[in-house]
């Protein structure tokens, strides 16, 4: 789990945001704030963060909606904040996409257990991937065996080249920055040691890729990052 993680908390009433903000904060979070679902929405693209903190009754666009339009693009955990009680806000949240459910008056402990546990679940395959196994075209991740094939070649990789691998498979498709790679693939928060990333970067499609100086599978997003065809 990232030692710094970056929880956006997105809540419109400014006495609690600065409760939740410091409670995090002294829990050892990097919290971004956002106050309105628009904001959110841009904050997710901007801030990358590791877990949004999302509460269900917003100006403008309401949690659930904002829920929704984040799980088109982002499989971000989420966890929805509410002062209602009721059963069916818990389903409707849960089926908006949110991944956990937490209700107002909150209680810190739990919910810094809920935040734990739903970052620790982001790190493991999701719970549906029964076989272990990822198939992105020709390339094959056996999570099980932590073998890595490339049609029917295996291709034998170091502990941190295949948690890499891995990382960006379950990514498969989308960017992620070198700062986002450092800190989940390395647990580092520290940027300036982003060559780390290039030179495995470089390792991987040395191994993978046919032609390892046009690569197709491990692309370079320019001054972005990295992308795994999906
Ligand atoms: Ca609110």
């Amino acid at each position: 789990m990232p030692k710094h993680a970056r929880i956006l908390l997105v809540e419109d009433e400014p006495a609690f945001v600065e409760t939740l903000r410091f409670q995090l904060q002294r829990a050892g979070y990097d919290v971004r704030v956002a106050s309105d679902g628009d904001a959110a929405l841009a904050a997710v693209q901007r801030a990358k963060p590791d877990l949004i903190l999302l509460d269900l009754i917003l100006p403008g666009l309401d949690g659930m909606e904002v829920c929704r339009r984040i799980r088109d693009t982002s499989t971000t955990p989420i966890i929805m904040l509410t002062a209602r009680t009721g059963v069916g806000d818990k389903v409707t949240g849960l089926e908006a996409g949110a991944d956990d459910y937490v209700t107002k008056p909150i209680q810190t402990r739990e919910l810094l257990a809920r935040i734990k546990a739903a970052l620790r679940r982001a790190q493991l395959p999701p719970a549906s991937d029964t076989t272990m196994i990822m198939t992105i075209g020709d390339l094959k991740i056996d999570l099980g065996r932590h073998s890595v094939f490339v049609g029917d070649r295996e291709v034998p990789l170091r502990a941190k080249e295949f948690e890499f691998l891995t990382y960006l498979a379950r990514n498969a498709g989308q960017v992620v920055t070198r700062e986002q790679i450092m800190r989940r693939v390395w647990g580092v928060d520290d940027a300036e040691d982003s060559r780390t990333v290039d030179v495995h970067v470089r390792w991987l499609r040395e191994k993978l890729e046919r032609d390892p100086s046009r690569p197709k599978l491990l692309q370079t997003v320019r001054n972005v990052g990295y992308r795994l065809a999906g």
